[in-house]
């Protein structure tokens, strides 16, 4: 009996990260709960932890865009000289759940602390230049509880497009040099569309015209002398596509130097390489392929569970659980009708969207389906920001079917809380959704999700098996509206008549483990092979 115990025991110990304890440093352009535009902010807020709780040093480096109450003033001062102009930069820190945050202070970020993404193609390039100058440094200058990483067991972990030039100065300020010989670089491929901006909105095809004159990350092959490298790496940069020719691509050179590269999904991971995916990287990614690993993003349980969720705390709202699911949810679902003004009735299917408004999102989708939705004894709620042909569209909705329709247009932390714990269907018909975190929170609130089968929500909403009794939800296979009308009914007509299958459906989401403890085990793995490549 007492080897029985002794082995139990370890089991049962929590992961620890043994010879590998590695110095990790997260570098994003946004990071929750203090910058957030979508999934980026999220992850960036909670893989360092999960990665903390596995033993490593982890610290995460993130712009300052406003005057935040944590992080404090660490007194430290650099200088970077960007497109030929002299920034000073300051540098302030916070030590919040195992993790060192470190925020780069600069006039230039808070600039534009409402829209981190905005202004010109040339002065977001400078911005990102100046970021992942200072970032590249900090494990030298910046003293985390007195003292500073150095570059033992180091990786950094770079976040899409805004920060792919850390593996690339890393590579030439450092390593070409002989300096940080063994610092590792990956790169998280969140989504390769924010780079490369435009499609047609009616088709959803790329539009490379457009995406040449006006989207980050990529331009004409002069940008090349704001990013302040020597001659021989240009061609790190130089990206060919059938309409506009060469141009300067950031994506394409942060692709060819990290040494390891991760997508947030198994899909997406596949999907990259099409032409359709690949927004014109797909020849690089595909040459790349050996270091290519795809890991589903996991949720911050912290901030992400019926039971603990702030935002259920007033108004109404309640904490639940898998055992006071029932009556909780229908708490919850009482106080959402009443906050959103719609007839409080506890029957009603209520379906909720929430997210970017755009072509990604298939919003247009919803719309096309409205009149049938509308239709239906149900209620629909839609939050979101985005195109303004959108917006108008979920305004113009509310405003014909005042007594089942919600058109939230607007960026809202509590009400997505609200809504996932409150509505009863997800309705996530995404073109294309490199992972998806809606349908993770969903899952994990009891809301049962209705997809397109794409990316990350197909490999993460498996569907629902009425003979066995097994999956999540319902997923279509083509982002038209008639298929998401097919799978939306059925999923109604389930949750009308089938009042066992619908708990089942909600109790199995509940009780996945979603958290980040499994992504960030896979990271370290990523993070392991990236220390023992040479
Ligand atoms: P993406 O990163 O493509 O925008 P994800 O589903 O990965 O999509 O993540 C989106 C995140 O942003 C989720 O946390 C979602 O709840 C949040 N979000 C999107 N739009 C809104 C909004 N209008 N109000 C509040 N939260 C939003």
């Amino acid at each position: 009996p007492d080897t029985v115990d002794a082995k139990e025991e370890v089991i049962d110990a929590p992961p620890l990260a043994g010879v590998n304890v590695m110095n990790v440093i997260v570098v994003a352009a946004e990071c929750a709960p203090w910058s957030k535009t979508g999934g980026l902010g999220d992850v960036a807020g909670a893989l360092p932890k999960a990665l903390a709780r596995r033993g490593h040093r982890v610290m995460v480096v993130v712009p300052r865009y406003g005057n935040y109450a944590e992080p404090k003033d660490l007194s430290v001062r650099r200088r970077y000289t960007v497109a030929g102009e002299d920034l000073e930069v300051a540098y302030f820190h916070a030590y919040i759940d195992g993790v060192d945050f470190v925020f780069i202070d600069c006039p230039v970020f808070r600039h534009c602390e409402n829209n981190i993404y905005g202004g010109n193609r040339v002065d977001s390039l400078k911005r990102m230049v100046l970021f992942c100058k200072a970032a590249v440094e900090v494990p030298w200058y910046v003293p985390c509880g007195g003292v500073c990483y150095g570059d033992g067991n180091l990786a950094f972990i770079a976040n899409d497009w805004h920060t792919a030039l850390l593996p690339v100065y890393l590579k030439a300020y450092y390593r070409d040099n002989g300096l940080m010989k063994y610092a590792r670089s990956v790169l998280v491929i969140h989504n390769m569309a924010h780079q490369s901006g435009f499609r047609n909105s009616d088709s959803g095809k790329l539009n490379f015209e457009l995406m040449i004159l006006i989207c980050q990350g990529r331009g004409p092959l002069e940008d090349f002398y704001h990013v302040d490298l020597q001659e021989h790496y240009f061609d790190l940069f130089k990206l060919y596509d059938p309409i506009g020719g060469d141009h300067f691509n950031i994506f394409a050179a942060g692709l060819k130097t990290a040494d390891q590269v991760v997508t947030v999904s198994h899909g997406y991971a596949r999907e990259v390489k099409t032409s359709e995916g690949g927004w014109g990287l797909h020849g690089i990614i595909s040459e790349n392929d050996w270091k290519f690993r795809g890991i589903v993003n996991g949720i911050d349980t912290k901030d992400w569970s019926p039971e603990l969720d702030v935002h259920l705390q007033s108004d109404g709202y309640t904490n639940y659980s898998l055992e006071t699911l029932r009556t909780g949810k229908a708490q919850c679902k009482a106080a959402l009708q009443r906050e959103l003004g719609l007839p409080v009735r506890e029957s009603v299917p209520l379906i909720g969207f929430i997210g970017r408004l755009d072509t990604q999102k298939g919003v247009d989708l919803i719309a096309e389906a409205m009149p049938w939705i509308v239709g239906q004894d149900a209620q629909l709620v839609m939050l979101g920001t985005g195109r303004s042909d959108l917006e108008e569209m979920l305004r113009k909705a509310e405003r014909e079917n005042r007594d089942k329709v919600r058109g939230w247009v607007g960026f809202s932390v509590k009400t997505a809380h609200r809504i996932t714990a409150g509505a009863d269907i997800l309705l996530m018909p995404s073109r294309f959704e490199p992972c998806g975190l809606n349908q993770l929170y969903a899952m994990k609130y009891g809301m049962v999700p209705v997809v397109h089968a794409v990316g990350g929500l197909r490999d993460t909403v498996i569907p629902f098996d009425p003979f066995n009794e097994t999956g999540y939800g319902w997923t279509f296979d083509r982002a038209e509206s008639g298929k998401l009308i097919h799978a939306l009914g059925n999923c109604l007509n389930t949750y009308w008549n089938y009042k066992e299958s619908w708990e089942g459906l909600q109790k199995r989401g509940m009780e996945q483990d979603l958290s980040w403890d499994d992504a960030a085990k896979n990271y370290e793995e990523v993070l392991i092979t990236a220390k023992y490549q040479w």
